[in-house]
Order: structure tokens, then C-alpha cells, then sequence
């Protein structure tokens, strides 16, 4: 191993007080594309990351944890799963793992960014492992809010997988409240609306907060669920919303059923990591029960 003074770092800066370094061994790619800046480097502990305006998307070594995480427990809840819609997810990881659902007739996914999604094929193959040339996968280059505006079809389940919704992102706009509405009627009856949702870190559940608020208003039951993910160096957080399934509940018989239903082994998710995912701590329950902003 070459001494630290030698390496190339990519820091990730939190907060003006706050940073990740990781040591960078390759950069394959760097540059702009006409939405966010992209980088494709692989590091010493995380293998190849994805970072998207100087910020993590995923890693090779713990992606499993984030996007199983993302996926599992909606689609778990669920009696018919036919047709899924996932909003971004350029890497083709969640479309890999709704695909791992044979009873999934078709999954849509709609990324903006078709240079994302052609680097992620490129440089990151094992994300996508095959999803991308699954016949059962719809691909739309395309902004997902303009979508979800002119699509008229429902969804089983709608899979947000996002950028964080950084003042210039193109994400940023799907963060309102007139959006969740949208997407709510772009659910068939019974249909659970999950989505990346920020951190759920002690420093910084704001935004996470605010978004279950807002959802609040809409569904009838509204979950967060979170775990750590190393390179995220956070606790990551998610919501679940339906007005049919409380995710928090769903019986460990259910979710083994659903498991054994899936192509391959799962690496982070079952039904005792269900209840991990969904049993928060004091300090966000409280956090989550404030009054506050909305979308
Ligand atoms: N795991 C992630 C994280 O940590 O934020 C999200 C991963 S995925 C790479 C995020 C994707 O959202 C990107 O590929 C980006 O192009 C896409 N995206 C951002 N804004 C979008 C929009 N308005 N419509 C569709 N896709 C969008």
C-alpha cells in the first residue's frame, strides 16, 4: 500500500466541519454531463463507486444493503406485483433487484440521465447484472416529473431512487408535495410508494422529516425504515407509503414467502433484518412526531 501523502483522495464533504476521505486507486471516468457532474472511481474498501455531484450514489462492496433496502420490503408487502415504475436509479440496481421477482411482468425505470445510465453500464456492470436486457425492462431516458405528468398507467409499485434533491439537482422538483399527489394516482389500488429519503442520522433528519410529513397528509400509513450504509458513512433512511399495507407489520412468514420467491440470495434483507430496518430509535421517532414545514 503506497503511504497516505501519495494517494489521491475524493472527500466527501457532509457539512463545512464534516468529511469522507477515500483513497482513490482508478478513476474511469470524470466529467459533465448536461445534468450533474459524474464520477466513476474504484477505492481501496468500497471497490467502484458512483458519485454524482460530489456525492455517493452507491458503492460495489455495500450497494446490496441500499438497494435491497429500497426494493424488498415495498414489494414484500404486496399481493400482485406486476408492474413496477421506478423513478431514476441510473446504475440499473433496483431494476436488478425487481427483477429478481419472477412475478413481475414488466418494471419501468425513467432516468434523466442516459449518460448515467450508459457509464453504469459501462463501468459498472455488476449493478445492473443483466436487468437492462431483461425483455420485461422499460427503459425511458427522460425526466421523471414530465413523465409522471403524461404517463397513464398504475403501478403496483413506485420505487423512488432518486438524487438527494440538492437546490440545482435535477431531482429537486420531484420533492414537492403536487408531485407525491401524482404519484399517488399513479398507484393501482393497494400499491405501496416507497423512496430514498435522505438521512436519518441524529445531525440531520430535517429533510427526512419533512418528507414524511408531507406524505403524511396523503396515505394512511407512512413508514420510515433505515440501516447504515458504510459508504454513505450515514444512517440512510427511506419511507413506505400506502393506504392498503402498514410496512412496519408485515409478518416475518410473509416476507420468508416472499424471499424464497426471489432468483438468487438476498445479502442484507429477511425478515429479521425487517425488523431491524423498521424499529427506529427514540431520537427520530421524536424528531418524526414534531410539527414542521412541509413540501
Ligand atoms: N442511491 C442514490 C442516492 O444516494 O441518492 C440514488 C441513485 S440513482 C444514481 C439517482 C438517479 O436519479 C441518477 O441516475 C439521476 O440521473 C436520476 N435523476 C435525477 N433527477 C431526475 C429526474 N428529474 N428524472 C429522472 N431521473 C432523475
Amino acid at each position: 500500500m503506497p503511504k497516505t501523502e501519495y494517494w489521491q483522495w475524493y472527500v466527501e464533504q457532509f457539512a463545512p466541519t464534516e468529511a469522507h476521505h477515500h483513497a482513490i486507486e482508478e478513476t474511469y471516468y470524470a466529467g459533465r454531463t448536461e445534468f450533474q457532474h459524474v464520477a466513476v472511481i474504484r477505492t481501496p474498501v468500497f471497490g467502484k463507486m458512483l458519485v454524482l455531484d460530489g456525492d455517493t450514489q452507491s458503492s460495489q462492496a455495500d450497494e446490496r444493503i441500499y438497494h435491497e433496502s429500497l426494493v424488498h420490503p415495498a414489494l414484500a408487502a404486496l399481493d400482485r406485483r406486476d408492474e413496477v415504475l421506478i423513478l431514476g436509479g441510473g446504475e440499473g440496481a433496483t431494476l436488478r433487484e425487481v427483477l429478481r421477482r419472477p412475478d413481475v411482468a414488466r418494471c419501468t425505470m425513467v432516468d434523466i440521465d442516459g449518460q448515467v445510465v450508459d457509464l453504469s453500464k459501462r463501468f459498472l456492470p455488476e449493478w445492473g447484472d443483466g436487468a437492462f436486457e431483461d425483455p420485461r425492462a422499460r427503459v425511458i431516458i427522460g425526466d421523471a416529473l414530465a413523465f409522471l405528468r403524461e404517463d397513464r398507467e398504475s403501478y403496483a409499485a413506485i420505487i423512488s431512487d432518486l438524487t438527494e434533491p440538492l437546490e440545482d439537482s435535477p431531482s429537486n422538483p420531484l420533492f414537492c408535495e403536487d408531485v407525491f399527489v401524482d404519484i399517488k394516482r399513479r398507484l393501482a389500488p393497494g400499491g405501496v410508494y416507497v423512496l430514498q429519503a435522505s438521512t436519518a442520522g441524529f445531525h440531520n433528519m430535517r429533510l427526512h422529516a419533512k418528507m414524511a410529513r408531507t406524505l403524511r397528509r396523503h396515505y394512511r400509513f407512512v413508514r420510515s425504515f433505515f440501516t447504515h450504509v458504510p459508504a454513505f458513512d450515514n444512517d440512510w433512511a427511506f419511507l413506505a407509503c400506502s393506504d392498503a399495507v402498514d410496512l412496519a407489520g408485515l409478518e416475518a412468514a410473509r416476507i420468508d414467502a416472499y424471499v424464497a420467491g426471489l432468483r438468487g440470495e438476498n445479502y442484507f434483507y429477511d425478515a429479521e433484518t425487517h425488523r431491524r430496518i423498521f424499529s427506529l430509535p427514540l431520537y427520530l421517532r421524536r424528531e418524526l412526531a414534531k410539527d414542521g414545514d412541509v413540501f
